[in-house]
């Protein structure tokens, strides 16, 4: 069974302080996580090692990177590599994110590469993809996002792609309190489905949990999640608030 995932993503946000805080706020909660499910907090790198060992013990919490570089290793001053966070122990990382693809240029084939070194190195990539408004209001919205998937994702073998998480991003939903509708949410999470299921089979497609993004939040996280295809969420700007991301992480199937 493909797990359910309440991902928070920090972005640039909280100081070192606030954002441990904020985790043992969301910890003392003490929210029972079932064997299906899982709860990421993808935090800024400077805080990596104290959100690891901050939720060491906790069962179903994990943290992620919300990037790492291209590149292997070696000279490229100011790069964190997918090598450094693995030997910090992190298991995630977000790859591809929209704010990355608009501000940073990064490329299809650049995420390409970012994906194989994270699976070379036994670590998840959250894969992020996701449309502009003007795709959408063209309806070019599927067509887009399969495209993102070829480009990055369909080198891989089964046994890879089985150990990627992608999350649907609609751009024009990211940080503007507009959220995607049940609907429209649903209807592009069963088509990516389909186009995994097209490349890769029914079973594999199955087991690969795609995540919502774009202004989940405490009040329609329960609905969103509900959607047979929604396997959970990639939360921005609700997830820097301890009681908001408590709903959202009991909201999850
Ligand atoms: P918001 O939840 O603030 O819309 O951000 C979504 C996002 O970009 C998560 O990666």
């Amino acid at each position: 069974m493909r797990k359910q995932i309440a991902a928070a993503n920090w972005k640039m946000n909280l100081t070192y302080q606030l954002g441990e805080k904020l985790l043992n706020d969301i910890l003392e909660a003490e929210i029972a996580i079932s064997d299906n499910q899982q709860v990421i907090f993808a935090v800024p790198f400077p805080y990596l090692i104290m959100a690891k060992s901050t939720v060491a013990h906790e069962k179903g919490y994990d943290i992620a990177a919300q990037n790492c570089s291209d590149k292997k290793n070696g000279a490229y001053t100011g790069e964190v590599s997918v090598e450094m966070l693995q030997s910090v122990g992190i298991k995630y990382i977000i790859i591809g994110h929209s704010e990355r693809r608009e501000y940073f240029f990064e490329t299809n084939k650049t995420l390409a590469d970012k994906v194989n070194i994270c699976l070379e190195n036994d670590i998840t990539p959250i894969f992020c993809c996701g449309e502009a408004l003007s795709v959408r209001e063209k309806n070019g919205q599927n067509d887009y996002v399969q495209k993102q998937l070829e480009e990055s994702l369909f080198h891989l073998d089964q046994d890879k792609i089985i150990n990627v998480v992608i999350a649907y991003e609609p751009i024009w939903a990211i940080g503007t309190g507009k959220t995607a509708s049940t609907q429209q949410a649903q209807e592009m999470h069963q088509y990516l489905r389909s186009v995994l299921a097209n490349k890769y089979g029914h079973e594999i497609a199955d087991q690969i949990s795609i995540l919502y993004g774009g202004s989940v939040k405490a009040n329609n996280a329960s609905e969103l999640f509900s959607c047979p295809d929604v396997d959970g969420g990639l939360v921005g700007g609700a997830s820097l608030v301890a009681q908001d991301f408590i709903q959202i992480i009991k909201a999850l199937k």
